[in-house]
């Protein structure tokens, strides 16, 4: 499988390329080269395969030309033995017509694990491939910091640097990153938002002279989720959902908690891999820009406003990038001019292609502060099921959403409760147990570098403490 990048310049790469590289070097993000094609009678033979097996069967077409089947097999084994449900990601039924989607039994609470249990070890299989060396630096709003921290933590290939907004995450989460004593793991705290620290990241990977500093060269790379290997692993639940509800003969919609469009992005990948997908629904907190993007067309930041579901407090979503290529005719040089618009202006207007091809398959809610509370309560009182924040959020905007009571609606849960402590006692009254494997973490001891929130200050520090490659 080829892929090539939304601004149409940067060089087709394969999936070794692509998982390595993270970013295109245009500015891009990748995408395969064409969505490849289950038949109905193909979706229909996953029914009922273990989630490991039917991972291999999902992503296979994805990692052609890089991975042999056994290879994929013994990673998505590995990957997904670490999870401490033996379904991997379980269905739970609330009434008649919605689900809860689990996705938060990972070793770090969050759906982020499913994906990064995985890219962890396609990066040490690719690296040991290769005798190299990686440096990764990302960038937080909550929780793929700690996922990937735990998906690499002691990994001998492999750098990482992880900058989280200072005091905009929760205690759970920063922990779950800080306490982690591993010698090549480093935890920074900038001044500023997600977005901030996410605008830095990208800046980094595009800067030549970083490349060349202290004398080597390092190879860096992406895990948030504008990495390809990361949405190709969560194509895989939307499958398994749909199958054990009654795909393909049956339609599902679901509901995706979104702050970086990479979640629900994977749902449309899903959907043009042949599976029967009814309405995907973009839940946002109010940080709407994707809520106003697909309802007004109109796809402009505002500021960053901090909610309960800091996971969600996005103002630029990523990936959304590849929707409007892959719904826009796919011409990358028009993108990169729309794009190159955005960066300068914050805000641009979705054409009508862009608009028309999104409205076929999603829908959006918006759901504030009230809303996730009265969610919230109402799934404790009705169904005795505590959520987190953003799985709320989610929930709501799936009985907001005018599906037809014949089709199945899933939420997505994306994280566990007991992440999220104080939301949940505050509004439920029930004070969420972290999991028994997650016991000890108030006791551990944190370690994390404070940085203001200037590009230099960032770049110096990496440059500072980061392995060179072999490749230089
Ligand atoms: C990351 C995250 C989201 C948002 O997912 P995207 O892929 O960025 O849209 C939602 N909920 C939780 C709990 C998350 O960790």
């Amino acid at each position: 499988m080829k892929y090539v990048s939304t601004r149409g310049s940067a060089p087709p790469l394969d999936f070794e390329g692509v998982t390595l590289a993270g970013l295109a070097s245009d500015g891009g993000l990748y995408v395969p080269e064409e969505w490849p094609r289950f038949s109905q009678d193909e979706i229909a033979a996953m029914a009922g395969l273990p989630y490991a097996e039917l991972a291999v069967r999902v992503m296979a077409p994805f990692t052609a030309g890089s991975l042999s089947d056994d290879e994929l097999r013994n990673l998505c084994q590995a990957a997904y033995g670490s999870f401490a449900h033996d379904a991997v990601t379980p269905l739970v039924q609330l009434d008649q017509q919605h689900w809860l989607l689990e996705l938060f039994h990972g070793p770090t609470l969050a759906f982020k694990d499913v994906a990064l249990q995985l890219l962890g070890r396609l990066f040490e299989h690719f690296l040991s491939r290769s005798d190299n060396h990686l440096t990764i630096v990302g960038a937080t709003s909550g929780d793929t910091g700690s996922a990937a921290i735990d998906a690499v933590a002691g990994r001998e290939r492999i750098d990482i640097f992880i900058l989280h907004p200072d005091g905009r995450v929760s205690d759970v989460q920063r922990r779950q990153m800080t306490t982690v004593q591993a010698p090549n793991v480093h935890n920074i705290a900038i001044d500023g938002s997600f977005d901030d620290a996410q605008a830095m990241v990208k800046r980094m990977f595009n800067d030549a002279d970083m490349a060349a500093s202290n004398g080597g060269c390092f190879r860096i790379t992406a895990v948030n989720s504008i990495n390809w290997a990361r949405l190709m692993a969560q194509v895989v639940y939307y499958f398994a959902a749909a199958l054990q509800l009654g795909g393909p003969q049956r339609k599902v919609a679901f509901a995706v908690p979104t702050g970086n469009f990479g979640d629900v992005f994977a749902g449309y990948v899903a959907a043009r891999m042949g599976l029967p997908i009814e309405r995907l629904i973009v839940a946002t907190n109010v940080n709407d820009i994707l809520h106003r993007a697909l309802s007004t067309g109109d796809y402009s930041a505002g500021t960053v406003t901090p909610t309960d579901a800091p996971s969600m407090d996005i103002q630029v979503s990523s990936n959304f990038e590849r929707l409007l290529f892959d719904v826009g005719g796919r011409d990358g040089v028009a993108l990169a001019e729309q794009m190159r618009g955005f960066e300068a202006d914050k805000a641009m207007q979705l054409t009508n292609a862009q608009r028309d091809g999104a409205s076929a398959l999603f829908t959006s809610a918006r759901a504030n502060a009230e809303a996730m509370r009265a969610t919230m309560a109402y799934a404790a009182e009705r169904y005795g099921q505590i959520l987190d924040p953003h799985t709320a959020i989610g929930l709501a905007a799936a009985r907001d959403a005018g599906i037809d009571p014949a089709v199945p609606v899933v939420t997505l849960a994306t994280a566990h409760p007991a992440k999220f402590p104080d939301a949940v006692k505050a509004t439920t009254g029930v004070n969420p147990d972290l999991p028994t494997r997650m016991g000890d973490l108030f006791d551990r001891e944190e370690s994390f570098t404070r940085l203001p929130g200037t590009y230099d200050a960032i770049r110096d520090y990496v440059a500072e403490h980061a392995t060179e490659s072999t490749d230089g």
